[in-house]
């Protein structure tokens, strides 16, 4: 059994939705099908329970009404059969009903998440009803019956199995498996979700769950690419990627996949496919244990970085004081990416800055502290790349006139990173895909 997950756009209009539909139909393989929310659906839920916690009752009518609309034609597009828009009509008007009615009442942070997980259940419901009516054979797995996280909001892999496998014990014969991203259970029992971007997490941890052959990701590029297509003029996917890189890419910045969900498909062993929804034959992106090639795969860029410098002329010689700067990272929960040190300064990034006027505070007790914002982590990925000769040189080769803030070599095998100003990423970006890949 496979896991096939499909990202926003990729049912975010009728037409999509459809062809997703005829995907599986040529599918040999029994899959657990993960569905995302239509695109722009949770961004719009947020607004809502952002306009409600804030008081501002008449703003979330207005948007309750707009994603209604959004859903109405969304659902006449998609049917041809009354039947099936009659049901799928019911479907959207009860989960409108529900957010009406949550207007009325007074707000907590579980409704909140509550509101959150109406664009899974409907975008999987709504498709469901669409399988049925071209006569497709599915069933729907309640992702609240089994993806559940602990009291430090980590899945349990262990109970999701359990669940898991009695729900697919009641569908033995069904070989397409419909069921949400995103959404999970809490330690009490709660409706809550696995964060933003979170159902690539999901069906990475149903593929763990199930041992699947393969967790295919879905979305509207043909695999990871050297560089973002935004920012340069030529990429190329990368054909294959071991875990490692994987991470390293999706955690500073590839837009493509949930960092999270890399270490339950490792720890699995359960290889990841990126895939193209709109070029089925293409290759995309394997994810293995095996690399599939060493020197440099890509770069990726990850913005809205702070660059934190402590400079202290107690530091000359003293141990302990490191701990005490990162003391103050963690009383805040504030995870730190790069790090670099003098004998009388270290300097450091976080994206988090919730709490930079706390942090700042404290960490003037031990040194003066400056912080530069709208900064950017330019990564260059490769297997083994620190053991690869002559990539320091190419890659600083590479560049021209670019002010480097900080740069981290070493940390990890696979991964040198350069701290740049925002407004320089695009320069570097391009510099990189002409020095290390020959692009444009
Ligand atoms: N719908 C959720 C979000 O937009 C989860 C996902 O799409 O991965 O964040
Ligand atoms: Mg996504």
């Amino acid at each position: 059994m496979k896991v096939m997950k499909f990202g926003g756009t990729s049912v975010g209009k009728p037409e999509r939705m459809k062809h997703i539909a005829s995907l599986l139909q040529t599918e040999t393989e029994p899959a657990i099908v993960v569905l995302s929310a239509l695109s722009g659906t949770t961004n719009a839920l947020v607004e809502i329970g952002n306009a409600i916690a804030s008081g501002d009752r008449h703003s979330a009518q207005q948007f309750i009404n707009n994603l209604t609309e959004h859903y109405n034609k969304f659902i006449k597009e998609l049917f041809s059969k009354e039947a099936s828009l009659a049901t799928a009509q019911a479907i959207v008007d009860e989960h409108f009903e529900f957010l009406n009615i949550i207007l009325k009442i007074s707000f907590s942070e579980s409704l909140s998440k509550d509101i959150l997980a109406q664009g899974e259940l409907l975008s999987t419901k709504i498709f469901s009803v669409y399988l049925e009516e071209i006569g497709e054979s599915y069933a729907l797995l309640p992702a609240l019956e089994f993806m559940s996280i602990d009291e430090n909001d980590e899945p349990q892999i262990g109970s999701i199995r359990i669940k898991l496998k009695q729900l697919l014990d009641q569908h033995k014969e069904k070989k397409i498996l419909v069921t949400q991203g995103y959404i999970c259970r809490n330690a009490r029992g709660e409706v809550d979700n696995l964060k933003r971007g979170g159902s690539d997490y999901s069906a990475s941890l149903i593929a763990a769950a199930i041992s699947a052959s393969v967790c295919e990701i879905w979305t509207d590029i043909d695999g990871m690419h050297n560089n973002d297509p935004r920012v340069v003029g030529t990429t190329r996917p990368v054909e294959q990627l071991s875990f490692e890189e994987a991470a390293e890419l999706a955690y500073f910045g590839a837009k493509i996949l949930h960092p999270a969900s890399i270490w339950p498909a490792q720890q699995y062993k359960i290889p990841v496919k990126l895939l193209n929804t709109m070029q089925p034959e293409a290759k995309g992106t394997l994810i293995t244990q095996e690399p599939g090639g060493h020197g440099v795969k890509a770069v990726a860029a990850k913005d809205n970085i702070y660059a934190v410098r402590i400079k202290s002329s107690r530091m000359l010689l003293a141990y302990g004081f490191l701990r005490k700067v990162f003391e103050v990272f963690e009383k805040y929960k504030t995870a730190i990416d790069m790090i670099t040190t003098s004998e009388v300064a270290v300097s450091l990034t976080i994206d988090n800055a919730d709490h930079l006027d706390q942090i700042i505070k404290e960490l003037e007790v031990l040194g003066t502290v400056t912080v530069d914002k709208d900064q950017t982590i330019v990564s260059v990925v490769g297997y083994n790349i620190n053991e690869t000769e002559e990539i320091i040189k190419k890659l600083f080769g590479s560049i021209r006139s670019v002010p480097i803030r900080m740069v981290s070599y070493g940390g990890s095998p696979h991964n040198i990173s350069l701290l740049v100003s925002a407004d320089e990423k695009v320069h570097l970006l391009k510099q990189l895909n002409k020095g290390m890949f020959g692009l444009e």
